[in-house]
């Protein structure tokens, strides 16, 4: 049998973390046959809360669930841990700006980063949730020098699903059918939700779906404004933002970094940018890559047209801006 592999998971109290750890727990994440250790970090005001989530965790007797560590200390937490997935952080609510969010994040991550550093295992994979996703991710990787830079990601995974469904609703094929959309830039809403190089499987063969669709307009403009804003949706339904398709999408994030991504596929990812595509380098930027034996690639040689360019380039410039914010925040 495998050896466990330790699962830290910050706000595991909050939404997302219910619905994630039961997901890792089941092996959605990393198999059928790989045991795992998880640990639940949340803060002190809703250590009763995180107390239950541990005891229905027990309850439900997930075979591959071999320990579960529920604490309100970020430094036991992080000891020893393989895959850490950050959600912890304070939610975006109404009537708050981007810049208070940050205000309230940031310096969290700056803390975590330390923990991180100290305490999980070298090697350790790391994916940030929590928003504003790209600049925490960026935070981490200043303050935490230690962890290699291809060991900090951020998600933006779920705007890559409901990518591929809002293609398969409106050609109506099965969402597996689709594949190659790509999310550029930041998890915010200048991200690009690119179809350009999407294609679909149909009876007849392989098709892009820019011809399948046969809609230019939907394709430039509502496809993109729909993807950007699912998010918003979500919340003015449920009153509530996204959970269950975040936690799959992290999942999902997690499972092929590691795994791997099926052969002619990719999958968008915030990572750091090498100046592929002219994207400023060092700055966590979402791009289509595929993974294998647990690294990521960018993939190379996707020819970017001037309406992409002009779109990939705003959400660029966003991020540049919110790094200069987010070293404000530390530095008052
Ligand atoms: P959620 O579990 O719903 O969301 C957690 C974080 O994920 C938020 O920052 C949210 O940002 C972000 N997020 C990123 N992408 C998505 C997405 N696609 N859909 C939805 N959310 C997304 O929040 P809860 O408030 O339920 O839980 C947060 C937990 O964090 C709580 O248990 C809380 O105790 C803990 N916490 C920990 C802190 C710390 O470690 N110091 C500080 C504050 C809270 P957005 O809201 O912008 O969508």
């Amino acid at each position: 049998p495998k050896d466990a592999v330790r699962i830290l998971v910050t706000g595991a109290a909050g939404q997302i973390g219910y619905a994630l750890a039961p997901m890792i727990a089941r092996g959605i994440m990393l198999g059928p046959d790989q045991p795992v250790i998880l640990h639940l970090l949340d803060i002190q005001p809703v250590a009763g809360s995180l107390k239950g989530v541990r005891m229905e965790l027990i309850d439900a007797a997930f075979p591959l669930l071999q320990g579960i560590l529920a604490t309100t200390d970020v430094n036991e937490a992080c000891k020893g841990v393989n895959i850490a997935v950050m959600i912890g952080g304070f939610p975006c609510k109404e009537g708050m700006e981007r810049r208070d969010v940050m205000h309230k994040n940031v310096p969290i991550f700056k803390a975590q980063a330390s923990a991180l550093e100290q305490h999980a295992a070298p090697d350790c994979k790391i994916l940030v949730v929590a928003n504003p996703a790209n600049t925490n991710a960026l935070i981490l990787k200043e303050f935490a020098p230690s962890i290699p830079v291809k060991n900090i990601t951020c998600l933006t995974r779920l705007d890559h699903n409901r990518a591929l469904s809002h293609i398969s609703e409106r050609l109506n094929v099965d969402v597996r059918d689709v594949k190659n959309v790509n999310i550029w830039g930041n998890h915010s809403s200048t991200q690009y939700p690119d179809a350009n190089y999407a294609t679909a499987a149909t009876d007849s063969g392989e098709k892009s779906v820019r011809e399948l669709v046969a809609d230019d307009h939907w394709i430039d403009s509502e496809y993109i404004n729909s993807v950007r804003e699912r998010g918003s949706e979500i919340i003015k339904a449920r009153k509530l933002s996204s959970a269950l398709s975040a936690a799959s999408a992290a999942c999902d994030h997690v499972h092929d970094w590691i795994i791997g991504t099926a052969k002619g596929t990719w999958v968008s990812m915030g990572v750091s940018s090498d100046g592929s595509y002219g994207i400023q380098p060092d700055i966590i930027y979402s791009f289509p890559v595929t993974c294998q034996k647990g690294e990521w690639s960018i993939v190379q040689g996707l020819k970017i047209n001037e309406f992409s360019r002009e779109k990939m380039d705003t959400s660029m410039k966003e991020l540049t801006r919110e790094g200069s914010l987010a070293y404000s925040c530390l530095n008052q």
